[in-house]
């Protein structure tokens, strides 16, 4: 039997399907203060900020948690964002057989040939498992799907001894020019539930800006957020950073203020599930196929890429927070904060110049 793991003060919350991008959290770490649609569905509802410009806002739900877009200045956008949001789902998604990822990951160690936007996460992915020395390892898929978090199942330590062989991202090539992947290793398996919410997020904004007439907008796949424009009526686009300790409801530990860019939080409380006293949750330590030990409860990350932020985020929770602050620094313009088990806080050191943070 594995030691128990430190239980997080809330532990299991009911999340009723399997993840769909195995990651994305039902649970919304970072809420968009006063930037978010409750609407559900295809519908749209206007408002008007102190500009006159209008608002119109939906949500969806994708990727097994709420996405919800909130555009300024034009009606059409919040229908496209949405429409997007399937396409990178239907491609990424590695439980659905016919996605680009599942064909990969079925393919035998051959090239799979994948639409340009694969290519590009993949090879995008694969700078932050370089970078972190394997800490973020998106062939983590091998013993991340034996794991389900959603129904409480708990690989035994055989299978996940099994499997750990077959997690490591240089098995992973990609071919830009013939639009392929090869997994080297063919029991390897891709799993981008640690980077898609932050990758779509950036092409989300991509599209904002090419295909819109959008003046400013927020987007938030789970709680996973980017900031388009200025914020109509001038000031900072206001985040609030959750309370661990309060996972289901809204309260905040306190307040990130920016002027544009993503904020991502990963957080303990996401998706776990306590079996025989023991609490399990989705972020998996690559060298040992179990929950990651950490000092860890959540961590946020503020840059102005969403597919950095959220693949840091997965990172530094792996790395703890020593270790996480000096990842963090060693990026430009990026900033770290976070919630530890014990209660007190870290972060790095751009953190308050970043975010003027405000403490609840
Ligand atoms: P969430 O998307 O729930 O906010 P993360 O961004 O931290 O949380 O992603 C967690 C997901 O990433 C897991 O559900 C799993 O799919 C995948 N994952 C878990 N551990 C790792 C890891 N060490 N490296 C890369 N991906 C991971
Ligand atoms: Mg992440």
């Amino acid at each position: 039997m594995p030691s128990p793991l430190l239980s997080p003060r809330n532990p299991s919350l009911a999340v009723n399907r399997r993840s769909v991008l195995a990651g994305l959290g039902a649970v919304l770490a970072a809420i968009a203060l006063g930037g978010c649609s409750t609407a559900r569905g295809a519908g749209s509802q206007g408002a008007s900020p102190q500009d006159g410009s209008q608002a119109y806002s939906s949500s969806t739900f994708a990727f097994d948690t709420y996405c919800t877009f909130k555009v300024y200045g034009d009606e059409k956008a919040p229908a496209k964002l949405a429409a997007a949001c399937s396409r990178y789902d239907a491609l990424f998604d590695l439980y659905k057989d016919d996605s680009d990822i599942a064909r990969i990951n079925a393919a035998g160690g051959a090239p799979t040939t994948v639409d340009s936007a694969t290519v590009d996460i993949v090879k995008q992915a694969l700078t932050f498992c370089s970078a972190s020395d394997g800490l973020f390892d998106i062939t983590i898929g091998a013993v991340s799907t034996l794991w389900n978090f959603d129904d409480g199942t708990r690989p035994t330590d055989e299978e996940i001894a099994a499997a750990l062989p077959h997690v490591g991202w240089r098995t992973v090539s990609v071919d830009e020019g013939a639009n392929t992947v090869t997994l080297a290793d063919p029991e390897a398996k891709l799993d981008l539930g640690a980077i898609a919410k932050g990758y779509i997020a950036d092409r989300l904004y991509n599209l904002l800006q090419n295909e819109t007439d959008a003046q400013a907008a927020v987007i938030s796949l789970g709680g996973n957020i980017i900031y388009f424009g200025e914020k109509p009526g001038g000031g900072t686009w206001n985040t609030g950073i959750r309370n661990p300790n309060d996972p289901g409801g809204s309260k905040t530990v306190g307040t990130a203020h920016v002027h544009g860019g993503s904020v991502v939080t990963s957080g303990l409380y996401e998706r776990t599930f306590t079996q025989d006293g023991v609490t399990y949750w989705h972020i998996l330590d690559p060298r040992t196929g179990m929950p990651v030990q950490t000092d860890v409860v959540s961590d946020t990350i503020v840059c102005a890429s969403s597919t950095q932020a959220d693949a840091l985020s997965t990172t530094l929770f792996v790395a703890g927070s020593e270790h996480g602050v000096q990842i963090a620094d060693g990026y430009d313009d990026t900033a770290a904060y976070f919630i530890k088990q014990d209660g007190s806080t870290a972060e790095s050191s751009r953190w308050q110049d970043m975010t003027n943070f405000e403490t609840a």
